[in-house]
């Protein structure tokens, strides 16, 4: 197997470690998991309602049918541990062994590796990528109507109490949850990045 890079590397062992725990997981714990994180997805389907009704045509026009898809042109985006336990119990099985599957090749293409044709292979993409809007779309969307700008600005608060410890947030319980299975990857910043580290200390959280 030639992976492509550490990033590569780092996400197919998060993906593989989810995939090994929830196998093993009883119906019941499964089920409590899917719970915890339904707030979380009834976020992400109104945020997604939000670009979608305000971003999708200026998007459209400026990447898409350009074939820019300058949004998705990175390797290495952040994603959290989080992000890809969510994805993964949204995703089928079938949706899963696609992107292990790439990410066991090389990724010859100039943009990120979970592009595929149709758009992102992730059923719930990462919170970065679903909270960035490039500054031309903001210029355009904002100038045109200043109260989408109030509304983004909304979300952006709406998303902190589940990813933002400074309480007890949804992105560091999922890294627990996983952690109390035996997995320790790399992308589980809730408990290894030194800045979250010190956040969560100062509001008695680590
Ligand atoms: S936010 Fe900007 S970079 Fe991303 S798809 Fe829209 S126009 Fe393209
Ligand atoms: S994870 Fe998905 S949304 Fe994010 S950059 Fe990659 S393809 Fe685009």
């Amino acid at each position: 197997m030639e992976l492509e890079s550490d990033y590569n590397s780092a996400q197919l062992l998060s993906f593989s470690a989810i995939r090994q725990v929830c196998e093993r997981m009883s119906g019941e714990e499964l089920e409590r998991l899917r719970r915890m994180i339904e707030p979380y997805l009834d976020y992400r389907r109104q945020l997604d309602q939000f670009t979608r009704r305000h971003f999708a045509a200026f998007c459209r026009d400026a990447c898409f049918q350009t074939g820019l898809s300058a949004c998705c042109g990175f390797e290495s985006i952040i994603i959290f541990f989080a992000d890809q336990a969510i994805n993964y119990l949204c995703s089928t099985a079938v949706e899963m062994d696609r992107i292990l599957a790439l990410l066991e090749r090389t990724n010859r293409t100039n943009h990120c590796v979970f592009l595929g044709p149709e758009g992102c292979l992730w059923r719930v993409p990462p919170i970065t990528c679903a909270m960035y809007v490039c500054a031309a779309a903001k210029e355009k969307v904002f100038g045109a109507n200043p109260e989408t700008a109030v509304g983004f600005d909304e979300f952006r608060e709406a998303e902190k109490p589940f990813t933002r410890p400074t309480q007890p947030v949804l992105f560091d319980q999922l890294e627990k949850v996983f952690m109390a299975h035996g997995v320790a990857t790399s992308s589980m910043w809730f408990h290894r990045s030194p800045g979250l580290i010190r956040l969560k200390r100062r509001h008695g959280l680590a």
